[in-house]
C-alpha cells in the first residue's frame, strides 16, 4: 500500500485516494477479485492502473472502445507510465513491436478490445506472458456490457468468463457506471465474480445540474441556455435521428459555433476526424445519435443536452455523466416532445428484437417518461432509480431550484380519455384533439365522429394545452402509443380508476423557463480554487488565458488534448495559487513527476509575466 501512496503522490500528483479507491487497490493487491461501481468522473481507472504498477506483470485492460485507446494511452504516457494498447486500428509493424515490447518487460499496462483478447492469437500470447513476465491483473472495464438487461449489451463480453478459468490465481477487476440491481446481479455471474469484493459508491454526480424541458420550439430553448451558459464551452449535443443530427450541428454553426455532426451514416474518416477535434481543440460542441461517447474520457464538456427522449434512465443517465467529470459545475438539459414518444416506440416496435426484449425496452421508457413529467427532485429519483435513496431534495435541479406549477386535471384526462375510447382506440393525438375541440373536418365526418357525446367537448383548452396533456397521460402510463405505424392511443388498465373518478391527477402546467445558474455547486471538486470559471475575479482571467494558450500549444506540439496536459481543475488551482517555484508547483492537483520536469517552468513562466503585469 506504501508503493501505491507513492505512485498516487508522484506519479500523478495527487494528494490522497478518492472514496474506496484506497481499498479497491487493496483487494487487488491481496490478490482478490473485485467489483467496482462508481459514477463516472469517480476515478475508476486509478483502481487498476495503481495495482497494476504495484505488482509484478503486465496489466491487461479490457476495453469495448478503441477509438479512445489511443487517448487513454497518450494520458498514461504523459505521467511517464509504460502503456501500450492492441486493436484493429494498428498496422502488423505495429502489433509486432507491441508484442515484443510486451515479452520484454517493457511495458506495464495494455489496453485490448475485447474481440481482440478473444482472438486465436491473442490468447497465446497472454499465456506465454503469464508464464514469463507475468499479468498483473484483468481489468474489465464497462463491465455492464455483459448484461443483456443492460442497455449496451455485446455478446463478446460475455467470453470475458473464460479469464476466470485459463487465468487462475490473476486477480479481476470489473468497473462500471452504470449498473442498476439486475445488472449488478448479473455482471457477477456472468464474468464469475462470485467470490469478489464489491465496492458500490454513491451514484450521484453533484455537480450537474439537471434541467428538462417540454420541447415546443426546442431549437430556441436550446440556444437559449447555450448562449446563457455555455458561450465558450465544449458540450455534447444528442439527437434521435442523423437528419437532425446534421440539422442541428448546421444551424449551430449558422449561429457561430464549431459544431461538429457525428452519427453511423457518415464515413469513418471523417467521424473520426470530428471526434479528435472535439477532443483536441476547445469550445467545440458535437452533435451526434447515442452512438457517440462511450468510453468518452474528456474531463472538461461542459454540458450535456438532449434534443431527443434517450431510450431509457440508464442511457440518460450514462450520457449525462459525460459532463463534468473533472466535478467543475456541468450542466445536463433536455427538451422533449410528445413526437420524440411517439418516433422512440415505433423505432423499438419495428426493432428485430425479441418479444421480451422489447418489453423490457417499453417499460424502461415509460420509466424515462415519469422522470421527465415528475414535479419533485430529479436527482432523488434519479438515485432511486438505482437503488440509493436519498432523505433531501438536492437543491441543484431545475424542480428544487424553480417548482412547477401543477393543477387538478382529472377532468380533462378524462375528457382525454374517453374520447380515445368512443373513436375506436386507433387514432393519433391530433386527431382526438381535433375531436375534443369539435373542428369542423372531413375526416371526422367521414367517420361520423362529430355525433360522438365526446366532439367539441374540450374546448376550454388550446391545442398546444391539449398536446401536453397528453403528453403527460402518456408518460404517467394512462395512455399508450400503439405503433402499428399510425402511432393510435389506446387505453392502459390504469386508465380506468381515472376514468371512473376514483383518483385525482395533478399535472404539470407548462413550465416557466429556467435560466439555468450555475454558481451554487455542491460537491467535491477535484481541486478547490476559491472560484469556477464563471465567477473568475477579472485579473485573474487574463492568467487562465494565458495558462490555456500554453497548454493547446503544448497540447498542439505532441498531437494529444489539451486535458492530457493539465486538466482544468489544474489550471484553475494554477490560476488561483499563482505559484512561484517548482516545489509550490509540485503542491498543485494533477501534477506529478514526469509533468512536473516537463512543464512545470514553462507555467511558472507564465504566473512569473502575469504577476509583473
Ligand atoms: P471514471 O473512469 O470513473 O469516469 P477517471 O478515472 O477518468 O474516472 O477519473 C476522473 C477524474 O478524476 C480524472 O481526471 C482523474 O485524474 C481524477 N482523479 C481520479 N482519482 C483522483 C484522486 N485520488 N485525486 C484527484 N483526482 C483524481
Ligand atoms: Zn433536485
Amino acid at each position: 500500500m506504501q508503493r501505491a501512496y507513492h505512485i498516487l503522490n508522484n506519479t500523478y500528483g495527487y494528494a490522497d485516494f478518492r472514496l474506496n479507491q484506497r481499498d479497491i487497490i487493496g483487494s487487488l493487491l491481496q490478490d482478490h477479485d473485485v467489483l467496482a461501481l462508481m459514477p463516472t468522473g469517480g476515478g475508476k481507472s486509478l483502481c487498476y492502473q495503481i495495482p497494476a504498477l504495484v505488482r509484478d506483470g503486465v496489466g491487461i485492460i479490457v476495453s469495448p472502445l478503441i477509438a479512445l485507446m489511443q487517448d487513454q494511452v497518450d494520458a498514461l504516457l504523459q505521467l511517464g507510465i509504460r502503456a501500450a494498447y492492441l486493436n484493429s486500428s494498428l498496422n502488423y509493424g505495429a502489433v509486432q513491436r507491441v508484442e515484443r515490447e510486451l515479452l520484454a518487460g517493457e511495458i506495464d499496462l495494455l489496453y485490448v478490445a475485447p474481440e481482440r483478447l478473444l482472438s486465436e492469437k491473442m490468447l497465446p500470447l497472454l499465456e506465454r506472458l503469464h508464464s514469463t513476465i507475468g499479468i498483473s491483473l484483468f481489468a474489465i472495464d464497462e463491465a455492464h456490457c455483459v448484461s443483456q438487461w443492460g442497455h449496451d449489451f455485446r455478446p463478446e463480453y460475455q467470453q470475458l468468463s473464460m479469464l476466470a478459468e485459463r487465468f487462475p490465481g490473476v486477480p479481476r477487476i470489473a468497473l462500471t457506471a452504470t449498473a442498476d440491481q439486475r445488472t449488478r446481479q448479473e455482471i457477477i455471474e456472468q464474468l464469475r465474480l462470485q467470490r469478489a469484493d464489491i465496492y458500490v459508491n454513491s451514484f450521484d454526480r453533484p455537480n450537474i445540474h439537471y434541467t428538462i424541458q417540454q420541447g415546443q420550439q426546442a431549437r430556441q430553448q436550446l440556444w437559449q441556455f447555450i448562449d446563457a451558459n455555455h458561450s465558450q464551452d465544449a458540450g455534447i449535443m444528442y439527437c434521435l435521428s442523423r437528419k437532425k443530427v446534421e440539422d442541428t450541428a448546421a444551424w449551430l454553426a449558422q449561429q457561430g459555433r464549431t459544431a461538429l455532426p457525428y452519427h453511423a451514416g457518415m464515413d469513418a474518416d471523417t467521424r473520426r476526424n470530428h471526434q479528435q477535434r472535439f477532443l483536441r481543440e476547445e469550445g467545440v460542441i458535437i452533435v451526434a445519435t447515442i452512438a457517440f461517447g462511450m468510453g468518452i474520457d474528456k474531463p472538461d464538456v461542459r454540458f450535456v443536452a438532449h434534443l431527443s427522449l434517450p431510450k431509457s434512465i440508464e442511457a440518460y443517465y450514462q450520457e449525462t455523466g459525460r459532463a463534468g467529470r473533472d466535478g467543475l459545475p456541468a450542466n445536463a438539459w433536455m427538451a422533449y416532445g410528445l413526437q420524440d414518444v411517439i418516433t422512440l416506440r415505433q423505432m423499438m416496435l419495428e426493432s428485430t428484437a425479441s418479444e421480451q426484449q422489447k418489453r423490457i425496452e417499453h417499460h424502461k421508457l415509460q420509466a424515462m417518461l415519469g422522470l421527465c413529467e415528475m414535479t419533485t427532485c430529479r436527482r432523488q429519483a434519479l438515485l432511486s432509480y438505482f437503488g440509493e435513496p436519498t432523505p433531501q431534495p438536492c437543491g441543484n435541479c431545475d424542480n428544487c431550484r424553480n417548482p412547477p406549477e401543477v393543477w387538478e386535471a382529472a377532468v380533462a384526462a378524462q375528457k382525454a380519455l374517453s374520447c380515445v375510447y368512443r373513436t375506436g382506440q386507433r387514432f393519433g393525438v391530433n386527431y382526438i384533439i381535433e375531436v375534443l375541440l369539435g373542428k369542423d373536418d372531413e375526416r371526422i365526418r367521414q367517420f361520423r365522429h362529430e355525433q360522438l357525446s365526446t366532439f367539441g367537448i374540450g374546448k376550454e383548452h388550446s391545442d398546444a394545452e391539449w398536446r401536453n396533456i397528453f403528453r403527460q397521460l402518456i408518460a404517467l402510463g394512462y395512455l399508450t402509443v400503439d405503433v402499428d405505424g399510425h402511432g393510435g392511443l389506446r387505453l392502459t388498465d390504469n386508465a380506468r380508476p381515472l376514468l371512473r373518478g376514483e383518483i385525482e391527477l395533478h399535472l404539470r402546467k407548462e413550465q416557466k423557463r429556467e435560466r439555468v445558474r450555475r454558481d451554487r455547486v455542491r460537491g467535491d471538486p477535484v481541486a478547490k480554487p476559491r472560484f469556477n470559471r464563471d465567477t473568475m475575479p477579472i485579473e485573474v482571467e487574463a492568467l487562465w488565458e494565458a495558462l490555456r494558450a500554453l497548454r493547446l500549444r503544448l497540447a498542439q506540439e505532441q498531437g494529444v488534448p489539451p486535458y492530457v496536459i493539465f486538466h482544468d481543475s489544474t489550471l484553475l488551482q494554477m490560476a488561483d495559487e499563482r505559484p512561484q517555484t517548482l516545489e509550490a508547483m509540485r503542491g498543485i492537483a494533477g501534477i506529478g513527476e514526469r509533468k512536473l520536469t516537463q512543464y512545470g517552468q514553462a507555467f511558472l513562466d507564465v504566473v512569473s509575466a502575469a504577476l509583473v503585469l
